[in-house]
């Protein structure tokens, strides 16, 4: 008999205590408009780290956390979505009242919470979402380069930021969302120039085994974007001293310094900042597809893929592993 049918499931469980194990939880049972996920792969994002360190954003617990999660559909209470099917699941979990999510855009939920916060995400054998969440999986794309789907939805929503007449993209920092951003960026704006500056040298070495420029040291040459995935003391201003005229800066990463940029200076260089989060519905559709068209591109982001004990052992902070985008494999009774 599998765990699944005895409605126990091993997890990754975050305590109250903020102290993370490796457990099992109660396997729910779908209800009206749920669907019952058998994950495969759930990436590991930069905000989990922050969450296990604070506590931020979680409202139950022991908190399961993930929301870059495939899977394959195992029940489904919903007519419409088969069992068997592979999917992505959209980590968005909007509140469908406010004023936002009536006019559809979900993504700038006033109260918008994430998958793995407000009830059990993907660092576990099983999940149960609302059906409206699956996004189905092309065929042709395996599910371990599918699993960066979500973080190149996200990626995908910034890029809609860009100038439509920018040839020249600077994205600071080489992290999973920078390189990304880095790949999206040729896939969808052909003959854009782009080049990653990344301050550890071993991350400039692997963005570049991903036939991405990267650099230790911007050369200070004039670009007409900047996409801010670093946020450390002011990189917002960095990114502005090296703006062309009429340029766009797009911070992705939740910095935490204050902007020293007078507004004048805005003014005269025509300059726009932009804030960009989440993604909506239709970069999910739009990230499977770019993944579909060209999953060589992509999948050497994948560096690690790790089961339960390694993953628990990397979120808690007790290892460092070199390598782009992390990725957590169950590994099912
Ligand atoms: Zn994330
Ligand atoms: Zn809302």
């Amino acid at each position: 008999m599998t765990s699944v049918a005895m409605g126990q499931m091993r997890a990754i469980l975050l305590g109250r205590d903020l102290k993370l194990s490796l457990g099992t939880a109660e396997v729910r049972r779908p209800e009206a408009g749920e669907v019952l996920v058998r994950v495969e792969y759930c990436g590991i994002c930069g905000s989990d780290r922050h969450a296990i360190a604070s506590g931020d954003w979680i409202e139950y617990w022991p908190a399961i956390l993930g929301h870059e999660a495939v899977g394959v559909v195992e029940e489904s209470v919903d007519p419409a979505i088969r069992i068997g099917e592979r999917v992505v699941i959209d980590s968005r979990r909007p509140c469908e009242q406010c004023a936002l999510c009536r006019r559809g855009a979900r993504g700038l939920c006033e109260s918008l919470t994430w998958m793995g916060e407000s009830a059990p995400g993907g660092y576990a054998e099983y999940v149960v979402v609302p059906s409206w969440t699956l996004h189905r999986i092309p065929d042709r794309l395996q599910s371990e380069v599918a699993v960066l789907a979500e973080p190149l939805a996200v990626v995908d929503s910034t890029l809609d930021h860009l100038p439509a007449t920018a040839g020249t993209v600077r994205i600071l920092g080489g992290g999973p969302i920078g390189v990304l951003a880095a790949l999206r960026v040729a896939q969808r704006f052909a003959g854009v120039e782009v080049e990653i500056v990344e301050v550890v040298p071993e991350r400039v070495g692997l963005v570049r085994q991903l036939s991405v420029d990267a650099v230790q040291h911007s050369s200070g040459s004039r670009v007409d974007a900047v996409i801010d995935a670093a946020g450390y003391v002011r990189s917002v201003d960095d990114a502005f001293a090296g703006l062309t005229n009429g340029g766009t800066v797009i911070a992705i990463a939740l910095g935490e310094s204050e902007l020293q940029l007078p507004v004048r200076e805005l003014v005269e260089h025509g300059w726009s900042l932009v804030g960009s989060i989440g993604f909506e519905a239709v970069h999910l559709d739009r990230s499977l597809a770019a993944l579909a068209e060209a999953p060589e591109t992509y999948r050497g982001v994948v560096t690690e893929i790790m089961d339960f004990a390694v993953a628990r052992d990397f979120l808690a902070g007790r290892t460092t592993l070199p390598g782009v985008k992390m990725v957590v494999k169950p590994s099912h009774v």
